[in-house]
């Protein structure tokens, strides 16, 4: 074999290819839309080019401030204007394909996404996690994953495609819409909430299915749809993109995009990281660990989340703690221990509880502080709800691992 074949052997074990593309429909939605996209949108029904940056500006407000569901809803555009975009587009949302409501108001949403084939629609995970101080959304990037870690169910499946910006950015819109989270009068229930009012989701977490970095550009357009100050308004210090560790677009992401970054560390030497993500052969813990160095305006109040999955035996000595805390000295950190969530046919177990605690205890005495105060640092232990399953309800560990994950900001 060439040194060129096994190259492209290696990397096809660590990357997947997507095997869909987005096809659109014929009647395109706007919800989600970049500004640019829908400018473009208002050429194409007529809109003079020096007109179209104040009807995006309203569209927008419409879109993203009102949550109109309708084009006639949108009383500052001209009648023939409204019957325009309403011939060529729509204002559909992807539809929820189920929803589960836990004890403690998480809850958790499928979203149908379409497919390639009409017949074979997708589906997305988007989670709310509601806090006392704020209320965190878990988005998707991809249907499936470029990737394979060995202990996450989503990488078992082969990448089915990547998400387009508006498809990021619409699951606020439908979180949004589900919770009556719109300033007031503007939900078609007039359920909506009052202004000066906080917003119920006020955090965004990357954190759903797909690898963000691996579908860059959607994924950064998207995030300026949510961040966007005229529109849904959820700054970048609230949005926290999670990161299987593609060193070279974390550089990237820095210049480009400017959220909060969190990186999905999981282990302390290149040799188990090899096993657990494969993407470790590509770019080695000191790479990634480099390009968390460099990531932009890194400080006390702004640090990197490094997320570490308990599994049982593999990665959770008290040894690994030390070794962990070491590795990241000198790097504005914050850890997150994440309670593995078993699914079936798994080889890894999730750490004793036990375990867990004097993992966390190490962490915490090496001075990794969590943002929420309650004893015995129960509360850094976070946890990534890898929910496949459309019928169960959420299990107590799946809860706490959402909590958990609306603790990253
Ligand atoms: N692909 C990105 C973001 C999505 S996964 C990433 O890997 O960072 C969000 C977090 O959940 C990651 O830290 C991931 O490693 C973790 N995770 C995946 N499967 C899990 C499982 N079964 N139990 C607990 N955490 C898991
Ligand atoms: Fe993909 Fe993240 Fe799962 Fe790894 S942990 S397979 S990067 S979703």
């Amino acid at each position: 074999m060439s040194s060129l074949a096994a190259t492209e052997t290696a990397t096809a074990f660590v990357e997947k290819r997507p095997l869909e593309r987005y096809a659109e429909p014929a009647q395109p939605s706007l919800v989600g839309m970049p500004r640019a996209m829908l400018a473009q949108a208002l050429a194409e029904v007529g809109v003079p080019e020096g007109q179209r940056r104040m009807r995006v500006q309203q569209i927008w407000h419409w879109l993203y401030v009102r949550g109109a569901q309708d084009f006639d809803a949108m009383t500052t555009l001209s009648k023939d204007l409204r019957a325009g975009l309403a011939r060529r587009f729509t204002l559909a949302r992807p539809p929820i394909a189920a929803e589960q409501i836990s004890v403690d108001g998480t809850r958790k949403w499928l979203i149908q996404l379409p497919g390639e084939r009409a017949e074979a629609p997708h589906e997305v995970e988007c989670v709310y996690i509601p806090e006392s101080d704020r209320g965190t959304l878990c988005i998707s990037s991809q249907v499936g994953c470029t990737l394979n870690c060995s202990f996450c169910h989503t990488g078992t499946q082969q990448l089915v495609r990547n998400l387009t910006a508006a498809e990021i950015a619409a699951q606020v819109v439908v979180a949004r819409d589900r919770l009556g989270d719109w300033l007031a009068g503007s939900t078609a229930a007039g359920a909506g909430r009052s202004e000066g009012d906080k917003r119920l989701v006020s955090n965004v977490v990357m954190m759903g299915m797909g690898e963000p970095l691996y579908n860059f550009e959607a994924v950064r357009d998207g995030i300026n749809v949510i961040a966007d100050g005229e529109g849904l308004s959820i700054s970048k210090r609230r949005i926290t993109l999670s990161t299987s560790g593609v060193a070279p677009n974390i550089a990237r992401a820095g210049a480009e995009i400017g959220s909060m970054l969190a990186v999905s560390l999981h282990a302390v030497t290149d040799e188990l990281r090899d096993q657990l993500v494969p993407l470790n052969r590509k770019y080695p813990i000191a790479a990634l660990l480099e390009a968390c160095r460099n990531y932009p305006g890194l400080s006390n109040a702004r640090r990197i989340t490094f997320e570490y999955v308990m599994l049982k035996g593999v990665n959770d000595s008290l040894a690994d703690a030390k070794a962990l805390v070491r590795l990241l000295k000198g790097i504005p950190a914050k850890i997150n221990l994440i309670p593995f969530n078993p699914w079936p046919g798994t080889k890894y177990e999730c750490s004793d509880w036990d375990q867990i605690e004097k993992f966390s205890e190490v962490v915490f005495a090496a001075g990794y502080a969590s943002p929420v105060r309650t004893p015995r640092g129960r509360d850094i232990l976070a946890a990534c709800g890898q929910l496949k399953s459309a019928s169960e309800k959420l299990s107590a560990r799946e809860r706490l691992a959402l909590r958990a994950m609306a603790m990253t900001d």
